[in-house]
């Protein structure tokens, strides 16, 4: 077994409009991969919004932004060869 984290076959990435975050965490918990977490910094609400900690691992199924009551995250696949 390697010690290497799993490294998603399928590459993807997230936008997120801080701004519209109200915090309420339901996009970091239905991600499968686990690749968001929330940010060190605040909104101007006052939220920690989400942020793309294990790019590596996103593979870009949309799960975080189905979930999200504010459409403030969205996921996408990327392109062969597309960086995120
Ligand atoms: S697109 Fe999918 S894998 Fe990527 S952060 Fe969102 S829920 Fe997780
Ligand atoms: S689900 Fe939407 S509102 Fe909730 S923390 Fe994630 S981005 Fe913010």
């Amino acid at each position: 077994m390697s010690d290497k984290p799993a490294t998603a076959k399928v590459k993807g990435t997230v936008s997120v409009k801080p701004e519209v975050c109200k915090g309420c965490a339901y996009c970091i918990e239905f991600c499968p991969t686990k690749s968001l977490e929330f940010s060190q910094s605040f909104n101007r609400k006052g939220y920690h919004y989400p942020v793309l900690a294990r790019p590596e691992t996103c593979t870009g199924c949309d799960l975080c932004g189905v979930h999200c009551p504010d459409f403030a995250i969205f996921g996408r696949r990327l392109k062969p060869g597309e960086k995120a």
